[in-house]
């Protein structure tokens, strides 16, 4: 299935997936569009994108297919977290959307990871002024910024009961 996705004239990407993994995907690509052009990527700006994008898609099968199911997309926004992970074979950092219950494999490794024990976290970059709001698995300390990859330690905030970046502690 090829996909292709268009924010008006600023970016326009494809990619060639298989069918299964093509919401997940999807989701991928509007949230690597949004890093590549300067918008804050959370769970809230992909759904209310999601319109925005359609009227401008490319009419191959495929991306019909997923305008066809905008509501399933939808729903899956909603009912998956943005899970930043440490892959604990090969130590690469990275982020998947997931359910709290279920796994994902290393991009690196293919090592398969379960996110049983998540905890939410919110970070404001230091660097390029970036907020975003995530879950991390638990011991996870430092992360790269989503938008300018600098390096964004999270600390355990008691009150809030998340971790957060230094500069969001009172
Ligand atoms: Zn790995
Ligand atoms: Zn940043």
């Amino acid at each position: 299935m090829k996909i292709t996705v268009k924010l008006g004239d600023q970016a326009e990407t494809m990619v060639d997936i298989p069918e299964e993994k093509a919401i997940d995907t999807f989701l991928k690509v509007v949230r690597d569009l949004h890093m590549a052009k300067g918008f804050v990527s959370t769970r809230d700006t992909i759904v209310n994108t999601i319109p925005a994008i359609k009227p401008n898609m490319d009419t191959e099968k495929g991306v019909v297919e997923i305008a066809k199911n905008i509501d399933q997309v939808r729903e899956y926004v909603k009912n998956n977290n943005l899970i930043f992970w440490k892959c604990p074979e090969c130590g690469r950092v990275q982020y998947s959307f997931a359910k709290a219950d279920e796994s994902k494999r290393c991009i690196n490794c293919d090592y398969e990871q379960e996110f049983k024990n998540i905890k939410p976290a919110a970070y404001v970059c230091p660097k390029c002024n970036a907020s975003s709001y995530l879950f991390v698995v638990d011991g996870l300390e430092q992360i790269p910024c989503k938008f300018c990859k600098a390096d964004i330690d999270l600390v355990w905030h008691e009150k809030q009961e998340k971790y957060v970046s230094p500069n969001m502690l009172k």
